[in-house]
């Protein structure tokens, strides 16, 4: 559960490929990091992967099955949203539990479910509250519990922490580092920020310009750069 495969998978937006026939293997329980500078696609191929966008050509696999025409919300990912996609008259509660109202989740059992993921998040005191009285951390986890309850096969997070201040920044990464080390669910964390990208991943995917440059451990990036451009992106700060 969670092995995402992607086989040549093109998108155009009118005449422009964005992303050119990419191939991809991720496996199940990964935490895999897509990194690169702004505008080179990531945001697109993981909403792709989402199914939030529709493939031009290519196919998208989800445990070997064929997804790619799959509706989003039969997929079994969870996409984490910002923490500002909130809703600011609910509660923490009906945040976290809405997309299990949405499914028809019976009450009890969400209630449960909600519960164990305001645990693992350390948010169980802040239930009753509303996003407006939390700190910017605790409202990204809401946003993270939000996926959680969900039980996906995958998470699949959109530069998630670029709207939170530098300090709070690196606690979340750990938070988001720690949590997969609990869950053991495949994720998948798009940044254009190296450090995060060095720290948080079992497996980087270096994209320019919608092309895989190199795909490969930190360490192995670090060590051995296939080009001037992973060189480059992984060795300077930004
Ligand atoms: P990143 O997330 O890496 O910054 P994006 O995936 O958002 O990059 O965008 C990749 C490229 O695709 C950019 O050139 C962007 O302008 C273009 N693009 C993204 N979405 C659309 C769209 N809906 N229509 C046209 N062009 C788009
Ligand atoms: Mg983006």
């Amino acid at each position: 559960m969670g092995k995402i495969t992607l086989r040549n998978v093109t998108k155009k937006f009118g005449d422009v490929a964005v992303i050119p026939a990419l191939n991809l293997d991720i496996e199940n329980g990964e935490f895999v990091v897509f990194v690169g500078p702004s505008g080179c696609g990531k945001s697109t191929l993981l909403r792709l992967i989402a199914g939030l966008e529709d493939t031009t050509d290519g196919s998208i696999l989800i445990d070997g099955a064929d997804a790619t025409d799959t509706p989003p919300a039969k997929r079994g990912l969870a996409m984490v949203f910002q923490s500002y996609a909130l809703y600011p008259h609910m509660s923490v509660r009906k945040n976290i539990s809405f997309p299990l109202k949405m499914a028809g989740v019976d009450p009890a059992e969400a209630t449960r479910k909600v519960d164990n993921a305001a645990k693992v998040l350390n948010l169980t005191s802040y239930l009753d509250r509303k996003p407006g009285q939390l700190s910017g951390g605790q409202r990204q986890r809401v946003a993270i519990g939000r996926a959680i309850v969900r039980e996906p096969k995958a998470f699949l997070f959109d530069e998630p922490l670029s709207n939170l201040d530098a300090a709070l920044r690196v606690n979340m990464r750990l938070e988001i580092t720690e949590l997969h080390q609990t869950l053991k669910t495949t994720m998948i964390y798009v940044t254009h920020d190296q450090v995060e990208a060095m720290t948080m991943a079992d497996k980087i995917v270096v994209l320019n310009a919608g092309r895989i440059e190199q795909v490969g451990s930190p360490l192995t990036l670090y060590r051995n750069p296939a080009n001037v451009f992973v060189a480059g992106f992984i060795g300077s700060p930004k």
